[in-house]
């Protein structure tokens, strides 16, 4: 249920940012990192529960994974990394690298109904 108090946490941020209201909002973007550890299909199936239970079911929610991008500090190169404990590609250490994105969820923008 990880899934589920995410989803009202977004809306509550929405919320916040739009005077407490919600009934004009049509649709909410947000960004969620491959190495956030957010499982997204359950998020995609909780939104719109959590929306009923918000009255706010008209909003649309739209998710833009980000990729996960590392810094190896053995090497000094720059990879994409799709799970926490791979190696990196370069040189094959293990977890000497620093994590530069991949780990955000964050609320983008939302749009307000016309
Ligand atoms: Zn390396």
């Amino acid at each position: 249920m990880h899934e589920f108090s995410l989803c009202e946490g977004i809306v509550k941020q929405v919320s916040r940012a739009n005077a407490g209201v919600l009934d004009n909002v049509s649709q909410i973007k947000i960004e969620i990192g491959k190495l956030s550890g957010v499982d997204l299909e359950s998020l995609i199936f909780w939104f719109p529960v959590v929306a009923e239970k918000l009255a706010c079911r008209q909003i649309q929610l739209e998710v833009n994974e980000i990729d996960g991008l590392a810094l190896c500090s053995k090497c000094n190169q720059q990879f994409t990394l799709t799970n926490l404990y791979d190696a990196c590609p370069h040189c094959q250490s293990y977890a000497e690298y620093q994590i530069l994105q991949g780990r955000e969820l964050l609320v983008k923008s939302f749009s307000l109904i016309n």
